[in-house]
């Protein structure tokens, strides 16, 4: 990829004759359009029957495109195997829980652990990277399109034999699953690997240890097939290969990503949620640490399918989403779709340009986003995406435990982005990190919904908290072992003796009258909670009222020369909100975070890295105007005049972009 910044859209030339085409292409450069994303879905254009490869569709439609000026990141079709594949196979298909064998249509109707699925899916890789190899229009290559986003644990007979070798690689000998799974429970036992069921249909719920385990080998072997598509297409073609995923979809982003040249999401969150769609690029930034990431799909307007539609965004939003995701580290920004489908579920789904080839009522917000992306384009890639000094703990393995033990419906995104609200409203530059991220550079983390805590990732948060860190840790987090049993050591294993804390009981508080106070905040407390023994050094958080009445609910532990502070409870309401927030400022204040501004809740500051300098992308997203307060003299970039120290006001949905030059000091 070269050195700019990527406007695009996905688009669906197999739909359309060549007049429409044509005309595309002549409108995709009126609009700004310089790259697309393409074939993810076209496997019966490019095999029409089995073994018959004809990639001249597409050679064709990639040439014109870049004659006129549009790249194109190429996509391998497997989310939608042909007909010829699936017809009389049932033994091909995904298999539900239920034991439902999909037929044909949609997507996502095969299963991609099959062999033959596997086979199939080489052959017309090799043929795509084959056909396009040598064509100066590809720039980059997206494998299979949403992994795991409408299914989730595929429960065929294929899948049963690799559940078996995945399980005989992960505990060695049968006499370890059980006793790792505490089989002895209602008759489990079994003699052999041959003998554990897949978590098909049962009366009542299944051994924890079977549910998340069975989790954590679809996730793994989902990611085994991003990699063996990746490696095909590396035999022909230097690209770069990413994937479009999310927080949402039963994968593990972690190890999906591992492997791949750069990171990419799909979000559809509207402007009620705008976190929802931040969260996404402080965290994907992280996936490929220091690589710039790409928002692969998002609506121009609003999402839609045959049976749901979103709220359309209010004019003035997309530019502000886009300018968010360039400033904090994309380097594409890509809508799905280009041209509105004339055909399928998806047709009433917003886009660039209508059906019928008409200005659809978001186009006017991407000429804005165009001039947008002219303007800032210079300065974006003179600079890097600041490291944030603030720390989120993100694992889609934690999201695999939730799913087993959900209490009272927990959402693992729902629950993440509260807490990543939280932190974003108090103007902090925060990263979401995976569970393997470095440590380095960072002054707080935070862990929190994270029921297993490995020895590896303890260890290195150990180390972060001797060097000086804060650690804050929990709710929910340390409760439960790697195969999802209890600690019968102590309640929180391991890392109860690194927190220096003793758990007394876990129990619920939702709902059972407990008041907590820390941070001169009342509370109710709420969730699955530890209650620690008082300790009048180490008590930050005391239980007020409840069944535990004198107790902790929050302690600290110096450590080396940091702290490690342990939440045992969910504060709850408007209170609890207000206690969380209090408890990251205190820490934050502790630790010296300086990457932090008072910018006003609905504005976000994006701060960026120059060669001596600091830029401030600061951007309202909210569509209610804001304003922050600049430390020093700076330039606005967008009209090279002075800026004065103090309030900075900020319009509705406007950015702005002012060099500070200063190194290191935020505020
Ligand atoms: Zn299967």
């Amino acid at each position: 990829m070269g050195k700019k910044l990527y406007h695009g859209a996905a688009y669906y030339p197999e739909l359309w004759d060549e007049k429409v085409i044509d005309e595309d292409i002549k409108m995709m450069k009126q609009t700004g359009i310089n790259v697309v994303r393409m074939g993810e879905f076209a496997w019966s254009n490019m095999e029409p029957k089995e073994g018959q490869f004809d990639l001249s569709f597409f050679i064709n439609v990639i040439n014109k495109l870049y004659e006129n000026g549009i790249e194109t990141v190429m996509c391998t079709p497997t989310p939608t195997p042909p007909i010829w594949f699936t017809d009389g196979h049932p033994e091909r298909m995904y298999v539900e829980r239920d034991g439902r064998v999909m037929g044909h249509g949609s997507r996502q109707h095969a299963c991609t652990n099959h062999s033959y699925f596997r086979e199939r899916a080489t052959l017309i890789t090799e043929h795509i990277a084959q056909a396009v190899r040598s064509l100066p229009g590809v720039i980059g290559w997206q494998i299979d399109n949403e992994f795991k986003c409408h299914v989730s644990e595929c429960m065929c007979a294929a899948c049963k034999e690799l559940w078996h070798q995945w399980l005989e690689e992960r505990y060695g000998t049968v006499e370890q699953l059980n006793e790792a799974w505490g089989t002895q429970i209602w008759s489990e036992y079994y003699h052999s690997f041959e003998q554990v069921p897949q978590p098909g249909h049962a009366p009542f719920l299944h051994n924890s240890s079977l549910s998340t385990m069975y989790q954590l080998f679809s996730m793994e072997k989902i990611a085994e097939f991003c990699d063996e598509q990746a490696s095909i297409i590396r035999k022909y073609s230097g690209a770069p290969i990413t994937h479009n995923s999310s927080v949402m979809f039963s994968v593990d982003n972690e190890i999906l990503f591992k492997n791949l040249d750069f990171a990419s999401f799909d979000t559809y969150a509207t402007i009620d949620n705008f976190p929802a769609y931040l969260i996404n690029s402080d965290l994907w930034r992280n996936f490929k640490k220091g690589k710039d990431f790409w928002v692969m799909e998002t609506s121009t307007s609003y999402a839609a399918s045959l049976e749901s539609y979103a709220s359309p965004h209010p004019n003035g939003y997309l530019k502000a989403e886009a300018a968010a995701a360039y400033a904090l580290g994309a380097e594409g920004f890509s809508y799905w779709l280009w041209r509105q489908q004339r055909a399928g579920c998806e047709q009433p789904h917003s886009s660039v340009i209508s059906a019928w080839g008409k200005p659809t009522v978001g186009y006017a917000n991407v000429l804005e986003v165009e001039k947008m992306r002219k303007e800032i384009e210079p300065i974006i890639l003179a600079t890097r995406p600041r490291q944030a000094e603030l720390a989120i703990t993100y694992s889609d393995r934690a999201k695999a435990f939730l799913k087993t033990e959900s209490h009272r419906g927990l959402n693992h995104r729902a629950l993440v982005t509260d807490i990543y609200e939280k932190v974003l409203s108090m103007g902090i530059h925060r990263d979401l990190i995976p569970e393997g991220a470095s440590l380095e550079g960072y002054k707080v983390l935070l862990t929190p919904f994270i029921p297993y805590v490995s020895s590896e990732f303890l260890a290195r948060a150990k180390q972060f908290v001797e060097n000086g860190g804060v650690w804050i840790a929990g709710p929910l987090t340390g409760g439960r072992t790697e195969s999802h049993t209890v600690h019968t050591d102590q309640a929180l294993g391991e890392l109860e003796n690194t927190a220096g804390v003793e758990v007394l009981f876990t129990y619920p508080m939702d709902n059972s009258g407990t008041i907590g106070r820390a941070f001169d905040v009342s509370a109710p407390l709420g969730m699955w909670s530890s209650v620690f023994e008082f300790d009048q050094e180490k008590s930050v958080g005391m239980i007020e009222q409840g069944l535990s009445e004198g107790k902790s609910f929050i302690n600290e532990h110096c450590l080396g020369a940091g702290k490690i502070v342990m939440l045992g409870s969910m504060p709850q309401g408007a209170e609890g909100a207000l206690m969380l927030q209090k408890l990251v400022d205190h820490y934050s204040q502790e630790a010296n975070l300086s990457l932090r501004t008072d910018v006003t809740k609905g504005t976000i500051v994006a701060p960026r890295q120059g060669d001596g300098y600091s830029v401030w992308f600061v951007i309202n997203m909210d569509g209610n105007g804001g304003s922050v307060t600049l430390p020093m003299e700076g330039i606005d970039l967008q009209t090279n005049r002075k800026v004065s120290p103090g309030k900075l006001e900020i319009g509705k949905f406007e950015y702005r972009v002012i060099r500070i030059n200063d190194k290191e000091c935020f505020r």
